[in-house]
């Protein structure tokens, strides 16, 4: 397996030492600020702004973020209208990749609940999936009968030159080793092939905006905060050639705005989303926190047209609360 230039190996440092050299342009200047999870800084570099959640969680500890209820129960994670809406994305991102895309091997890299596989199924793909622990394979394998190997993709081997297309969507930023991950990707891609990959945007107005109060932290789940530059970066190194860059996501960009406005204004952190949730963690969320339930509910009507209308003009300025990225293997 070809290894990228640079591995970076998690290690604690302690506080009041340099930082770590930044993995992705070997710089050791980097700017540090507390996240809200007790324990854990936020590290940015100075040169490329590539953000570490610091210090990294051990691998062996890692699992322990991902509880059962992450998941959903029966892996069902929103409330009906937001699973329709979700489904509807996962659809149309289907599509998206038939359009770039000829039909044969597909692998999607942390396939969760393997909506996107399942609808690249029926356009006459061979969809495959990984996912790192069984909970989170469950649905896919059993209840959509997907193939979803549970292993740690950085570290398989096999399939060189395999698929046409594999896909990181919100998972990239999961691995404690990215870089790893993209070598894999280019090993097991065909020549020609598509590399798609969505992060958040840790360059973008939202997440200078709301610093560590951002939704899209989820510190310590992401070891990683890329940006555009970073990102355009590794995978310039890993040998793909970037085709595309999105600004708008309207699954992730206008929520990510109105989960951080709330996070702001002092209600508890991501309870909103909490509130989304199915039905039993909504039904407990609701009795633990009635008067900011109903705070919440009384600000909507406000803070969402806001929160949408904030996200069409990062968009605007090329400056997305996450970014989607297409890249052709060299
Ligand atoms: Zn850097």
């Amino acid at each position: 397996m070809a290894s990228s230039a640079s591995r970076f190996r998690p290690e604690l440092r302690a506080p009041g030492t340099p930082s770590p050299r930044c993995p992705a342009c070997g710089s050791s200047e980097a700017e540090s600020e507390p996240s809200v999870e007790p324990g854990f800084a936020l590290l940015r570099c100075r040169d490329c702004g590539l953000g570490r959640t610091w210090p990294p969680e051990s691998p062996e500890r890692v699992g322990a973020w991902y509880p059962e209820r992450y998941y959903g129960k029966g892996n069902v994670r929103f409330n009906a209208l937001f699973e329709r809406l979700v489904r509807w994305f996962r659809r149309r991102r289907a599509r998206v990749l038939h359009n770039r895309v000829p039909r044969g091997p597909v692998l999607d890299v942390g396939c969760g609940r393997g909506l996107l596989l399942c609808y690249l199924r029926a356009l006459g793909y061979e969809p495959r999936g990984v996912e790192l622990s069984e909970t989170a394979a469950r649905h896919a394998r059993d209840v959509l009968g997907l193939p979803v190997a549970v292993e740690d993709f950085a570290a398989s081997s096999g399939d060189a030159g395999l698929y046409h297309a594999v896909v990181f969507w919100h998972s990239l930023e999961h691995f404690p080793d990215p870089f790893a991950a993209l070598s894999r990707a280019h090993e097991v891609l065909k020549a020609g092939g598509l590399l798609a990959v969505a992060v958040p945007n840790y360059d973008g107005w939202q997440a200078r905006a709301f610093g560590r109060w951002w939704f899209h932290l989820d510190v310590p789940r992401h070891y990683f905060h890329f940006g555009m530059r970073s990102l355009e970066a590794v995978l310039t190194r890993h040998r793909f050639r970037v085709v595309r860059l999105d600004h708008f996501s309207l699954e992730q960009n206008p929520y990510g705005i109105l989960q951080s406005l709330y996070n702001r204004l002092g209600f508890r952190f991501n309870l909103l989303y909490s509130l989304l949730k199915d039905r039993s963690a909504r039904t407990e969320t609701v009795r633990h926190y009635p008067f900011q339930t109903a705070a919440i509910a009384l600000l909507l009507p406000f803070l969402a047209p806001l929160s949408l209308l904030l996200a069409l003009m990062e968009t605007a300025l090329r400056s997305g609360g996450t970014i989607e990225v297409y890249a052709l293997k060299e």
